[in-house]
């Protein structure tokens, strides 16, 4: 018999990270132990697992006094806010793909759900579909602003562009999206 249909399957693998620093940046003292953070996280390679991350201080500077307040300067993984960014259990892999098929391939969240199951066996609520689609959209927003001169200059070099206004329902849910179509690639002006 398949041990996987034994085992209880509430209980999701743990991958462990622990702080990338070994020495202290100040006295070069070897660092300690400090605790032991546990995290669930979503990613479209890793699949659903818990995250424990071990953090790590300086022995002899383990408070740092930052605008007066005394608080705990510990050493986190690297790997791990790379992977996941803090607050959030959905991976920016996970947010990117997730975005991608919304705004770019205009899926619907149940869509976008299905597809997940299919490609990657993970089983997403679609009520935490449309979060990391919207962060995604956060952060290509921000890189748009930081890249207005360039994309202007790149669009006025190419003779002009397309915008392509759509909306639609979804529940209660309204999506107003405008596409600029670019150098044969869709970019999400605003939403
Ligand atoms: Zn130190």
């Amino acid at each position: 018999m398949d041990l996987g249909e034994i085992l209880p399957k509430t209980h999701p693998r743990q991958l462990d990270y622990e702080a990338d620093e070994t020495y202290g940046p100040i006295c070069a003292l070897v660092l300690h132990r400090y605790k032991t953070k546990f995290k669930d996280v979503i990613d479209v390679n890793l699949g659903c697992f818990k995250a424990r991350e071990i953090l790590k201080v300086c022995p002899k500077h383990k408070y740092a006094g930052g605008d007066g307040k005394r608080h705990v300067m510990s050493f986190g993984s690297t790997e791990l806010a790379r992977l996941v960014a803090s607050g959030s259990r959905h991976s920016y892999d996970l947010m990117v793909n997730v975005g991608l098929r919304r705004f770019q391939k205009c899926r619907q969240i149940k869509e976008i759900g299905e597809e997940l199951i299919e490609e990657y066996g993970l089983h997403i609520p679609h009520s935490q579909i449309s979060a990391p689609a919207e962060r995604f959209l956060l952060y290509v927003r921000c890189v748009h602003k930081q890249s207005v001169d360039l994309l202007r200059q790149e669009m006025e070099n190419q003779g002009g562009w397309t915008l392509n206004i759509a909306s639609s329902a979804e529940g209660k849910e309204l999506v107003f999206v405008g596409l600029g179509a670019f150098q044969g690639n869709q970019v999400v002006l605003f939403s």
